[in-house]
């Protein structure tokens, strides 16, 4: 099929060049039999083909990079070379977008779920409730969406013990670095096509990476079924962003727009085809009831949503642990093959009414992981903070438990890396993270768009418990499929 073909196709090139055995499960870096000096020229190569090709972001230590577009700045963090993944895992990985794709648009259709599922997340978190608040608005006035827009990236972790794939989450809003991912992944492909003999890689093994071209197809494809020609493009961006965009905060929305009869949105009087939303998952997002007009506004506008509010709340952890559950997949899916697909990735998942998983948490906190319904990294909770939350919510017997997930810790394969940042480079044990970009589009019964484009890896040293590059835990990484 096509999508096979677009996960394989560096294959056909590779298959001579290599011996089997150079790229076993090695946690030895390629790096370790190049001589010092070569090791510096490939760093300095790496940090002027960054600056020459973009692989840079608004550096923080500036203060106006974040508000004034092109000062300040520096490149991305990234790995100098790329992380061995077994291939068919990279398969897998590539395979299961479209089915989480399919899955996310059925769960988004079915309002009851949706609002029963998190209503007691709902009673002890805020955010949630309010987003919940726009959506059951949304049931009530039976707001039918024609047009659904979804750029999505499912992240993964390879478990070192069984080896499985096991998903980490499925992001549904702000899916970030699809534009930068592309950028480090042609950086290891060129850096391997120069330096390539003396480290034994060969450059065709780092698949290249389509997703900023292809979530940019989805944009403009949703903006074509549109048929407004003259309607435009908004992101919504934080007040300080760090990613380039043409940008409209939420704030901004707010006091610049206004819905006409027929349900066209204007903003500062231009017709909006398409939103795609680099803001609005986080609290801090919205500071005033302002940005929560703005989000209802464009909610109850015919734009086009990336992501819809109900395609925002498919994407919450509440929810990836509800669809955990037996027999809830099959509410959604009716192939077979599919749903058995989705399980194999699925990893523990559990909510906290469940006392005996609590106990066992409280036990053995190091083999899980809390989680709140937040999004953007650094919000997880883990060992013995684990246990002394579960037990202080447990003796006042809280409610508050109900804002959390458990979920299994995954330990992923430890590999020896050289991660750079801020032009130093330092040798590190690492853990990867693969996210699977994947992009769906459906205007009424009929389905656009259903597929798998590119890919994202974060790297950070084996002893972080987050990941997240913006966050500063992670750096930009790609893949060498072995
Ligand atoms: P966010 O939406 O904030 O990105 P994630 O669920 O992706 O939340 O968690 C953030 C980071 O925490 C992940 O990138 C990963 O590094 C780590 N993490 C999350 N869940 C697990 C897990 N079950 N096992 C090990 N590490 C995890
Ligand atoms: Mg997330
Ligand atoms: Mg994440």
């Amino acid at each position: 099929s096509l999508r096979r073909l677009k996960c394989g196709q560096f294959l056909a090139k590779q298959t001579l060049t290599l011996d089997d055995d150079v790229n076993d499960d090695t946690t030895t870096s390629p790096l370790a039999s190049v001589s010092p000096d070569l090791l510096q020229q490939i760093v300095y190569d790496a940090l002027v083909w960054s600056s020459l090709n973009g692989l840079v972001v608004g550096g923080k230590s500036v203060q106006k990079s974040g508000t004034v577009p092109g000062v300040g700045m520096v490149h991305a963090p990234f790995s100098l070379l790329p992380v061995n993944f077994p291939e068919s895992h990279w398969r897998q990985a590539c395979e299961l977008a479209p089915i989480f794709n399919d899955l996310v648009d059925r769960v988004s259709l079915d309002g009851k779920f949706l609002q029963e599922a998190l209503a007691r997340t709902k009673k002890v978190d805020a955010f949630t409730r309010r987003l919940l608040e726009i959506h059951s608005k949304m049931l009530e006035m039976n707001k039918k969406e024609e047009l659904v827009l979804g750029l999505h990236r499912s992240d993964y972790m390879l478990d070192e013990r069984t080896k499985n794939l096991l998903q980490i989450e499925l992001n549904t809003i702000s899916s970030s670095f699809a534009g930068l991912s592309c950028v480090v992944s042609e950086l290891h492909r060129t850096l391997l096509n120069q330096y390539g003999k003396y480290v034994e890689l060969d450059f065709n093994r780092v698949p290249q990476n389509t997703a900023v071209t292809e979530f940019a197809k989805a944009l403009a494809q949703a903006w074509k079924e549109y048929s407004n020609s003259r309607a435009v493009v908004m992101i919504v961006v934080q007040s300080e962003e760090h990613n380039i965009t043409i940008r409209r905060t939420l704030a901004e929305i707010d006091s610049e727009g206004q819905l006409l009869p027929d349900g066209t949105l204007l903003v500062d009087g231009c017709a909006v085809a398409v939103i795609y939303f680099r803001a609005g998952y986080a609290p801090n997002d919205y500071p005033s009831e302002s940005e929560w007009r703005a989000r209802l506004l464009m909610e109850q506008s015919s734009a086009v949503k990336c992501p819809s509010i109900s395609y925002h709340l498919t994407g919450t952890k509440k929810i990836q642990q509800e669809l955990a559950k037996p027999n809830i997949l099959e509410r959604f899916l009716e192939n077979k093959d599919d749903i058995a697909k989705l399980r194999k990735c699925f990893a523990g998942l559990w909510s906290l009414d469940d006392s005996n998983i609590v106990k066992e948490a409280i036990k053995r906190p190091e083999l899980f992981v809390l989680k709140p319904q937040r999004e953007g990294g650094g919000n997880n909770i883990y060992g013995n903070d684990v246990r002394e939350i579960l037990m202080k919510l447990q003796k006042e017997d809280s409610e508050e438990l109900n804002a959390y997930i458990l979920m299994q810790r995954i330990f992923p394969v430890v590999s020896s890396a050289l991660l750079v940042r801020e032009g130093i480079s330092h040798q590190e044990e690492t853990i990867s993270e693969l996210g699977i970009y994947g992009a769906y589009l459906r205007n009424k019964d009929k389905v656009i768009m259903n597929d798998h484009c590119g890919y994202l890896v974060r790297t950070k040293v084996s002893s972080s418990n987050e990941g997240g590059v913006a966050a500063g835990f992670a750096v930009l990484d790609s893949i060498y499929v072995t």
